[in-house]
């Protein structure tokens, strides 16, 4: 049986120029081994050459070493561009930098957030043409970021609140967001004891670690909730993207302050992109109840599919059940999640869904119970009124 193809291996395809899988396999495995950024060598390949390569572990390591193969080549790209040209400051939302595919966007994704900021895998203390500002706010100091602030008359606070710095046109509002990640610098496998030592003493070592501290303040001095850099992640994005302790008080600060859960994060609802980043994470789960609590909806009906079968094959039931609610199917068509049949039989005991089949229906049973016994407590109360 022909084995499907992640599409994000035929993304990584095109930088390849081998002749057959194990030409491929022996190249990444050469390159994985040495951990050091290539050359880019852009190159044609197709699909066909690697059809054979079926095992699923295999797979798996082609995917993590193409991984840090692109990345580390378009990096490497990146950084020397940037030094030689970094970017003007701006103040207004940036033009949203468009990718052939969602697999490439993601793949993008860590490299344009992290490449001129301290704690890049590729560049580790970050490009220097950041505002010292910017730096309070990244690396939580409170004291110095207050005092900034306190000397500002309106006008310049008001212009300040709007300054767009860096690669990715950040708002201060994502620098204290993306810089929780320096309170957790000991979990970055990838730099080595003096590379964080390096990085403290870029703030004297005296880190007060008070970013979501800053993030209120903020809002409350009136930064735009809903900014968006050049991937058009907005804060909502980054505060899912880098996952903390505090991960559920940035999220729930920042739509108390008006955030809006349907902004969408470029190829993905705010919805899509917490159902999947959060998936294998239970301790963060309570922030899809969040988010729903807020209206927050998928972007189109293909979405809200993919966000149903997500929460059915990787979310504990309830969720499953509740995102129904937020991701319902088109009139007429099977309740089932993964049918598309189209149907007028009703679910005898509610009336409310239709299923093709009674093989359908018995398959579908457990998630549309709950809410199969909603409706009939409703219909009932309805009759008796
Ligand atoms: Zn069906
Ligand atoms: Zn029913």
């Amino acid at each position: 049986m022909a084995t499907a193809l992640d599409p994000l291996i035929v993304e990584y395809l095109k930088m390849f120029n081998c002749s057959s899988c194990e030409e491929l396999f022996s190249k990444l495995k050469k390159i994985h081994t040495e951990h050091k950024p290539v050359e880019g060598e852009h190159v044609r390949f197709s699909i066909h050459d690697i059809k054979h390569l079926s095992t699923s572990d295999r797979i798996g390591t082609i995917i993590g070493d193409m991984n840090i193969y692109w990345s580390a080549n378009k990096a490497a790209e990146l950084i020397k561009d940037l030094r030689e040209n970094p970017p003007k400051k701006s103040f207004e939302n940036p033009v949203v930098q468009q990718y052939s595919s969602e697999a490439e966007y993601s793949a993008m994704t860590p490299l344009i957030t992290n490449v001129d900021l301290p704690g890049s895998k590729y560049n580790f203390v970050g490009h220097g043409y950041y505002t010292e500002l910017f730096f309070h706010m990244f690396f939580g100091n409170y004291s110095d970021f207050n005092e900034h602030m306190k000397k500002l008359s309106k006008q310049d606070l008001k212009k300040t609140l709007k300054t767009r710095e860096g690669y990715p046109q950040f708002s201060p509002l994502f620098a204290p967001i993306i810089g929780r990640r320096m309170i957790h610098i000991e979990r970055m496998s990838w730099l080595t004891e003096q590379n964080k030592r390096d990085i403290r003493m870029m703030y004297h070592g005296s880190n007060e670690n008070r970013q979501v501290k800053i993030l209120e303040k903020l809002l409350k001095l009136g930064a735009d909730p809903n900014a968006h850099d050049i991937l058009g992640g907005t804060p909502l994005c980054y505060a899912a993207y880098f996952r903390y302790d505090d991960t559920e008080k940035v999220v729930s600060t920042l739509l108390r302050y008006g955030a809006n859960p349907n902004n969408s994060c470029q190829y993905n609802s705010i919805l899509r992109f917490f159902c999947n980043t959060l998936a294998s994470f239970p301790e963060y789960w309570s922030i899809i109840d969040l988010l729903l609590s807020y209206n927050a909806k998928p972007m189109d009906y293909e979405e809200a599919m993919k966000i149903r079968y997500k929460m059915e094959t990787n979310y504990p039931l309830e969720y499953a059940v509740k995102l129904r609610e937020a991701c319902p199917k088109k009139k007429n068509e099977c309740e089932r999640t993964v049918c598309k049949v189209s149907t007028v039989k009703q679910c005898k005991a509610c009336d409310f869904v239709v299923y093709c089949t009674p093989a359908c229906q018995k398959l579908d049973w457990k998630f549309h119970k709950p809410t199969c016994k909603k409706k009939r407590e409703e219909k009932a109360l309805e009759n008796n009124a």
